[in-house]
């Protein structure tokens, strides 16, 4: 009989994860809190629970990718919370991205059910979740990221054991500190161009052609270039991990001062009305409007 998995949270990302693993074979069951978006997925051969204890019911595993740290301590913990019905044996892969202190305590709770948790955050965006494609970076227990293995290489192309409980949490968090201030200073530098009349093509090619070449820029530039924001990676959850990276920094005793000033340019960037749900790369139209340009191709740089 296929191994069952109970599946919460069908967002950008859990959507074509869970969505991978009926194609591999699983049972899956999905819980979404908006349940509409649990349909794609029913229609192709999912059950649907109407609460995260039911998704957990009959599991051999539960897969959780949800917004940030109370949302995953309601899904678990809460009413109807997978606490509830989670059975001895059965694993926890939470593949969120949050705090490690709330990783730690969460995998404590498990523990008290005799079944095991894992912080297992994941890289590699919607086009990683959807091609199977994910980098996962995992804390908890050695045998317990082996006895998962098989799912996670469903869903992805590298697995990281990173060390015990919020191990993995933590790598998430200083993988996203880079990202989100790669992106930051790429943008600050290309806006400063701009203004001062360098087209945005000679200013790429100049840094393609330097050391200051990055794939993720190389991959963002283009949409930046078009002012296409579509969401891969929500600017409110960028903002979100650069809080949690900080507040790790302090309990660590570690000092992030860069990645301090760029969380707050994603906090007043996404204090703009619709912003926070567009791309991070968004960011660059917080730093546009100071600035009155716009850094676009196909012509003269633009005034904002
Ligand atoms: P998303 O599209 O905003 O989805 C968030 C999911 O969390 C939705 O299913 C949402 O349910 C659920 N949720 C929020 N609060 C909840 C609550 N209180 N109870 C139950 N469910 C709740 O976000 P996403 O982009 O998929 O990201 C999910 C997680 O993965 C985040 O921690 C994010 O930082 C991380 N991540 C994202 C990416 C990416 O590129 N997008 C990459 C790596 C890691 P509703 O549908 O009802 O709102």
């Amino acid at each position: 009989m296929a191994q069952s998995i109970g599946f919460i949270g069908l967002g950008i990302m859990g959507q074509p994860m869970a969505l991978n693993l009926l194609k591999a074979g699983y049972a899956v069951t999905v819980f979404n809190r908006t349940q509409s978006k649990a349909k794609p997925l029913e229609q192709k051969g999912a059950r649907v629970a109407a609460s995260p204890a039911e998704a957990a019911r009959d599991a051999d595993f539960v897969m959780t990718i949800v917004s940030d740290s109370a949302a995953m301590e309601e899904v678990v913990l809460g009413r109807k919370g997978v606490l509830e019905t989670l059975r001895p044996g059965a694993v926890l892969i939470d593949s969120s991205t949050i705090s490690p202190v709330v990783s730690r305590k969460l995998a404590c709770h498990v523990a008290g059910k005799s079944a095991e948790m894992l912080d297992a955050p994941v890289t590699g965006s919607k086009h990683g979740a959807e091609k199977g494609e994910l980098t996962f970076m995992v804390g908890g227990e050695r045998r317990t990221f082996d006895r998962v293995m098989p799912i996670l290489q469903v869903l992805g192309k590298k697995h990281i054991y990173c060390g015990l409980h919020g191990a993995g949490s933590s790598a998430k968090l200083a993988q996203n500190a880079i990202q989100a201030t790669t992106l930051e200073i790429f943008c600050e530098g290309f806006v400063l161009a701009t203004k001062a009349g360098v087209k945005p093509e000679a200013m790429f090619e100049i840094i393609q052609s330097s050391l200051a070449r990055a794939s993720l820029t190389d991959f963002k530039a283009p949409f930046i270039f078009k002012g296409d924001f579509t969401t891969y990676f929500p600017l409110k959850w960028m903002h979100k991990d650069l809080e949690l990276a900080m507040e790790a920094a302090y309990a660590q005793g570690v000092a992030m001062p860069a990645t301090a000033a760029v969380k707050e340019v994603y906090g007043a960037a996404k204090a703009k009305e619709g912003r926070g749900d567009q791309d991070y790369a968004a960011v660059i139209t917080f730093l546009e409007e100071i600035a009155g340009v716009r850094v676009r191709t196909g012509g003269a740089a633009a005034s904002a």
